[in-house]
């Protein structure tokens, strides 16, 4: 398989101002598909920057990918300096023009500038892809053995001409090696620890399978590769060491789907035809917000109370002002109450509720930054835990949050 380079054009890239997603995206789009990246540059808009970098690249890479650069402000550099890179000159393209054209009128409702219809202009030594989502379109190079393809920065424009495009071409041009992964996510237990326990299986793994640790905050996902060229030996190989490991790492297992803590509570609540509300104190509606970026989540979760201080705790969830008086606003008690006002404000079957203490002031001996007490159920049944985290705010809310849902998930699946 060709090895692949990706340039990204842009100052706003170097200076740090905008960070490059778009050639983490790429990479792994291509690498589903079996293709490897194996270099990636960031370069300004500038003309010399850009010639050192294709020379450059070209020496390591059969085809590189660039992004960025294309846009009708610094159009003047990276179009005619791929274009005398290449040998070309530059032409209107028709097709391109009609695009333009077309944006402005219909989608934009603008009359179109002089400055939008040059960049129907391209290089008469490319094919042009057409950018159905903007008005730069893609351009693809071919010199010797290797291919260049130019595509605009705008991550929406980009990630539309490699699904339509750029991939398809790839792949029909070489023809990728088959890359299976498998990827599961575990809770609770650190890498170091897994690394302990699974040590033996790791050890034993055949040469062709590859096992990764991909660790985050409260986290980690272990995935296995291989590149099988169909070879179904191989394919079993790595199903049954999936199984294995699944087996190996059960207490801690969330998932074997390549999937969120979030996606895995919204698929056992819709499948048993139940919802959820949330009442949070310290997350401040952060759980909310991961499960209403699912598409379709109102079918499962009914809102959240974000109950922040202690008279929005009383007046809004009917927690006693004698319990946050005796324990305090993060103690195993006030949970417990504001579950069930959460239940009965949202006309829920379950509930989560937390309250904590972020940091970085706030901590006290006996509560330090970081406590956090989290109550999950439903009517019938209240089940809490305690927390300590030792991260900045934003890791512990994020912390507090997988793990508030992690409690309910277990409490969905042995209570059903
Ligand atoms: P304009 O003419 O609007 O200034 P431009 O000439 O800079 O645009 P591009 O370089 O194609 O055009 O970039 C357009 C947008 O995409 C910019 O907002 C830029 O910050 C963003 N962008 C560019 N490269 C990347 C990248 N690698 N990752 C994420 N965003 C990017
Ligand atoms: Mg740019």
């Amino acid at each position: 398989m060709p090895d692949i380079s990706i340039i990204t054009i842009g100052d706003e890239l170097l200076i740090g101002q905008v960070i490059d997603t778009n050639s983490a995206w790429m990479a792994q789009e291509l690498n589903k598909e079996g293709f490897n990246v194996i270099r990636r540059v960031a370069i300004a808009d500038e003309k010399q920057s850009i010639l050192t970098a294709l020379s450059e690249e070209e020496k390591h890479a059969a085809i590189i990918l660039i992004t960025g650069g294309l846009g009708p402000t610094s159009d003047d550099i990276t179009k005619p300096t791929l274009c005398q890179y290449f040998n070309g000159r530059m032409k209107l393209n028709e097709e391109a023009l009609e695009n333009v054209k077309y944006l402005f009128e219909k989608v934009f409702k603008k009359p179109v500038t002089p400055i939008n219809l040059k960049q129907a202009e391209v290089p008469d030594c490319c094919r042009v892809l057409q950018n159905k989502r903007g008005t730069a379109p893609g351009m693809l190079f071919e010199k010797n053995n290797a291919v260049f393809i130019s595509l605009p920065g705008v991550p929406y424009e980009m990630q539309g001409l490699m699904l339509a495009e750029v991939i398809p071409f790839l792949k029909e041009k070489f023809t990728a090696a088959q890359i299976i992964h498998k990827t599961l996510l575990t809770v609770g237990i650190g890498e170091s620890a897994l690394a302990e326990k699974i040590k033996d299986f790791e050890s034993a793994l055949p040469e062709s399978i590859k096992l990764a640790y991909l660790p985050s905050y409260g986290m980690v996902r272990l995935r296995l590769t291989t590149k099988a060229e169909f070879h179904e030996k191989i394919r079993q190989d790595m199903d049954f060491a999936f199984e294995e490991l699944k087996k190996l790492t059960a207490e801690y297992l969330v998932t074997s789907n390549d999937l969120q803590m979030q996606e895995v509570v919204a698929e056992i609540l819709t499948l048993q035809n139940k919802t959820l509300a949330t009442a949070e104190s310290c997350t401040g509606g952060y759980i909310a917000h991961l499960l209403t970026s699912i598409p379709g989540s109102s079918k499962f979760f009914n809102g959240s109370v974000v109950s922040y201080t202690n008279q929005a705790k009383e007046k809004l969830l009917q927690v006693q002002s004698s319990t946050i008086q005796q324990f305090g606003a993060v103690s195993e008690n006030t949970v417990k109450e504001m579950l069930p006002g959460a239940l009965k404000q949202l006309d829920s079957n379950y509930a989560i509720a937390v309250s904590g203490i972020m940091g970085p002031d706030g901590g006290t001996d006996e509560k330090p930054v970081g406590t956090v007490w989290v109550a999950v159920g439903n009517s019938q049944k209240i089940i809490t835990q305690k927390f300590h985290f030792r991260f900045n705010r934003l890791q512990n809310i994020h912390l507090t949050a997988l793990n508030a849902l992690n409690l309910l998930r277990k409490f969905l699946l042995e209570n059903n």
